[in-house]
């Protein structure tokens, strides 16, 4: 927040401050997340398709439900920027602000990646991250943050009143447009708030802003998301690279990003089924005075 301070503080203002925090969402009654089963799962798996997402690009790639899908650092400190939909239903896509308020600021393994409302529902389940390791640094930062929402071309020109078109949005509606065989302009609408995966990110402790740091993602790093429901992905590579410098530019240096998109065995998964779509329809059925 920008301090404009106008007013004294009361005489009771420690007191108010001293209010204790409280967890807004009581996540112990969550669905409860079977690690005992996704570890099955991915023990034994053969890959179905392997992609690569050249630097300043983006790639999109199906994932039918009961896969894994592990995005691998290749070349050299990368961060991406992931988006999810709803493979036969594009209005269902990732609600990465709701992931944040069930979960936290970043997400690693064992947390879920929720849908929009009304349907809220797990799209997919974080099964690896061998970053799990940087938990929180003496800045405040983790990583795979779910607080940033995209590199974007309009805010690079609000900011700088410069036109760069390599941005994860701009590569993002690129990626989706050529999948749906839609103009860019039509697919843009469909980009929403990312997952970055790798990237380091907190907010300052004295300004609370959001900031970045060097990414610690080393290549052969990576982290593995089982498929909830089917799945369309579509990733960035940031033309911001580690993030460790700048953003929004053609000379940061940048690495692409490797996809890999596994089976696990028919035994791994008997008896598992893909996440029900939200069957609670909200206020709709609430009468209108
Ligand atoms: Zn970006």
């Amino acid at each position: 927040m920008t301090q404009h301070t106008e007013n004294a503080e009361p005489s009771d203002a420690a007191g108010r401050r001293a209010a204790p925090p409280i967890i807004c969402y009581e996540v112990d009654t969550l669905p409860s997340v079977d690690m005992a089963f996704y570890k099955k799962a991915r023990s034994d798996m053969s890959m179905t398709e392997e992609l690569t997402v050249p630097p300043r690009d983006a790639r999109t790639f199906a994932v039918p439900a009961g896969h894994i899908f592990r995005i691998v650092s290749i070349e050299g400190p990368q961060v991406g920027d992931l988006n999810l939909w709803n493979a036969s239903d594009l209005s269902e896509r990732f609600f990465s602000g709701k992931t944040r308020a069930l979960h936290a600021t970043h997400v690693t393994t064992g947390d879920r990646l929720w849908s929009n409302l009304p349907n809220l529902r797990p799209m997919a389940t974080i099964v690896h991250d061998t970053l799990d390791w940087y938990g929180w640094d003496d800045d405040g930062a983790g990583v795979h943050d779910v607080i940033g929402t995209r590199c974007d071309p309009y805010t690079n020109m609000l900011l700088r009143n410069a036109a760069y078109d390599n941005c994860c949005h701009s590569n993002l509606s690129r990626a989706l447009a050529a999948a749906k065989g839609i103009s860019p302009a039509q697919a843009e609408t469909h980009i929403h708030d990312v997952l970055n995966v790798f990237m380091c990110t907190g907010f300052t402790k004295d300004t609370h802003q959001y900031f970045m740091k060097a990414s610690p993602v080393r290549p052969g790093d990576f982290i593995e998301f089982f498929a909830e429901i089917d799945l369309l992905c579509a990733l960035s590579t940031c033309p911001g690279g580690d993030c460790g410098s700048s953003h929004s530019d053609d000379t940061t240096p940048c690495f692409p990003l490797g996809v890999e998109i596994c089976r696990p065995t028919d035994e791994a998964l008997s008896g598992w089924h893909p996440a029900e779509r939200n069957s609670y329809d909200g206020n709709h059925g609430v009468a209108v005075a």
